[in-house]
């Protein structure tokens, strides 16, 4: 089976249908790590446009926060202004939608998560000794996570936890040969690396070959909706940055 593995869309419509039409044809089923929404304009089109697909979702934290599930007095002001809005924008059903989100799934050789293994929610893998601790935190050779907005692969080297990063190589195939690795496949909508381009990524399950991929979108389409919607500037202006 072929999946379309995203994470992390963040409300942004513009950058998922952009990849929608980008991957067209070549996937079966969606599995999706994670924080349909918050930051961006395009909350419940974006939950909606997800479930005309058929997919697989986790809950992220955001998704959690846009439920009133976390304290958000942690968020930083734009972070928390955007939950705000959220909460106040989305529809009930599909606030249903996200309410009934699992936080870990376990399909065949794959783990999914938004975060971590260890901490589904919550956790940032952002080193290879991050990633080293949460080896025995899954059972399965892969596990795919989201949360950070960074495409890596992390590849268990040894068998006393040495970890190794990779970064993507983009549009390159990358064979899941019986190693362990956690594998981020980066962020649709609200890229972290200095790369303002959507990222996604591509499973085959029958031959164990999985691609990074990388589009660009058109980045004021959705800087036009979010300033109409009076959210954050500063949420606007760091998508054309990728931080
Ligand atoms: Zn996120």
């Amino acid at each position: 089976m072929r999946i379309l593995i995203i994470s992390d869309i963040h409300a942004n419509l513009t950058a998922f249908q952009t990849i929608l039409d980008h991957a067209k044809g070549q996937w079966d089923y969606v599995w999706c790590l994670g924080d349909v929404v918050g930051y961006g304009p395009d909350p419940n089109e974006c939950v909606e446009l997800l479930q005309t697909m058929p997919h697989l979702c986790l809950a992220g934290n955001h998704d959690w926060a846009a439920l009133g599930r976390l304290d958000i007095r942690t968020f930083n002001p734009d972070a928390r202004r955007a939950v705000e809005w959220t909460m106040e924008t989305l529809k009930p059903e599909n606030i249903a939608f996200l309410e009934a989100l699992p936080v870990t799934f376990v399909i065949g050789e794959y783990t999914l998560v938004h975060a971590s293994p260890r901490e589904p929610v919550w956790e940032y893998i952002l080193e290879p000794l991050v990633a080293a601790l949460n080896f025995p935190h899954f059972e399965t050779p892969y596990c795919f996570v989201g949360h950070t907005h960074q495409p890596v692969i992390y590849e268990l080297i040894s068998d006393n936890g040495d970890t190794r990063a990779r970064e993507p190589r983009y549009g390159e195939p990358h064979a899941l040969n019986g190693q362990r690795q956690i594998i981020n496949p980066g962020s649709i909508g609200q890229p972290r690396d200095q790369n303002p381009n959507a990222a996604y990524g591509m499973l085959d399950t029958e031959s164990g070959i999985f691609e990074h991929r990388r589009i660009p979108y058109d980045i004021p389409d959705v800087q036009k909706r979010m300033r109409a919607a009076g959210l954050p500037e500063r949420l606007a202006t760091r998508l054309e940055h990728g931080w």
